[in-house]
């Protein structure tokens, strides 16, 4: 089968451009017109080799089909591959990337981190508790890795509060987890927890989804290149938990919804579910692109798996099936007050304490 020089030419530029919509967003529009251009490129030489009689149908049939499906499946991992590169470790800014939402004047320096670290702090006194920090500027940002072993549990919780700086209720959340625990510890008997928070230290100091070297720290999972996630990875494999709960906020598009990978089983998402409903949280119907198979629930079947494998997005739940770990994420809805949204995070937590069948899937 032969191309002509044209096609070629704009097949390489839209395969180019692909690549570059991944850091550039406008380049989409370039990249859909050069496939326009590249479909009619065809149809006329179609059309002029049926004027000279020539046979179409089983060569230059199959070659125009395939070249469409081709390139347009091609296109689509090519630039989530180059956005999930921009978005995690390619281009580290050394210094840090303030979110939209930071760069608000009046929001500005208006999170109290050293009021955080001392609530934190004071909450995990009883607990066997470690302190570890990040610089930057000059200033060292702490985090604590909190551990809770009762006698007899039964299941293994790993805690990762705000690896999205911007997204807060997650961390706010654990030292009310921490008090409920010393104070009902009956409650909280069957399980031990290890709590990271606040995973993202910097990021949360500065509302920044990003940490102090402009990396987005859930990229970075497989192969870590960050301090903060290397010490989370190190923290999985020695804990070696049963399941990972990372607490996350969405930006108010949504309404609240939990996502998990293909290690959770539908049963505890719908128990989950049901819990947040009976508390008149209202979940979303539609997430990510798609309609959830249940308010609230979204979880990684095979086609995400592979598109998300195809792109190399890096995160949580991806790097859960790597290490045959099940990974739930809540996204709390950020139109929500910020109580709110704290109580969401608790709920969750209370909930997966509660349920007493298997956590992974069967
Ligand atoms: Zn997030």
């Amino acid at each position: 089968m032969k191309f002509s020089k044209g096609e070629v030419i704009l097949s390489i530029v839209f395969i180019v451009l692909s690549f570059a919509a991944g850091y550039f967003p406008p380049l989409i529009f370039i990249k859909w017109i050069t496939f326009v251009v590249l479909i009619w490129f065809v149809i006329r030489k179609y059309k002029r080799d049926q004027k000279s009689g020539v046979n179409f149908l089983f060569g230059k049939a199959i070659r125009m089909v395939s070249t469409f499906i081709g390139l347009a499946a091609v296109s689509v991992p090519i630039t989530d591959v180059a956005k999930a590169k921009h978005n995690g470790i390619l281009f580290p800014y050394h210094t840090i990337h303030r979110s939209n939402y930071y760069l608000q004047e009046e929001i500005k320096d208006t999170f109290n981190f050293s009021g955080y670290i001392q609530d934190l702090e004071n909450a995990s006194e009883k607990f066997h508790a470690q302190s570890d920090s990040v610089l930057f500027e000059d200033k060292y940002y702490k985090y604590q890795i909190i551990k809770h072993e009762p006698d007899n549990y039964n299941k293994k919780i790993l805690i990762i509060a705000s690896i999205h700086g911007d997204e807060p209720a997650g961390a706010l959340s654990v030292p009310i987890l921490l008090r409920k625990i010393e104070q009902d510890s009956s409650k909280y008997a069957n399980a031990s927890f290890l709590i990271l928070s606040p995973v993202n230290p910097v990021g949360l100091a500065f509302s920044s989804r990003e940490n102090e070297m402009g990396c987005n720290l859930n990229r970075d999972y497989h192969l870590p290149t960050q301090a903060e996630t290397k010490r989370i990875v190190s923290e999985i494999e020695k804990f070696k938990p049963d399941v990972i709960v990372d607490l996350h906020e969405n930006n108010g598009n949504w309404k609240t919804c939990i996502m998990a990978n293909s290690l959770v089983s539908d049963e505890l998402g719908k128990f989950l579910c049901d819990d947040l409903k009976a508390k008149s949280i209202p979940l979303a119907e539609f997430a990510f692109d798609s309609n959830l198979e249940l308010p609230g629930w979204h979880k990684r079947g095979y086609y995400r798996k592979a598109i998300n494998y195809l792109a190399g997005l890096n995160d949580l739940m991806r790097y859960g099936e790597e290490i045959n770990i099940p990974v739930i994420t809540l996204e709390s809805d950020q139109s929500l007050e910020e109580k709110k949204r704290i109580e969401i995070c608790s709920l969750i937590v209370d909930a997966l304490i509660h349920y007493d069948k298997s956590i992974g899937k069967k």
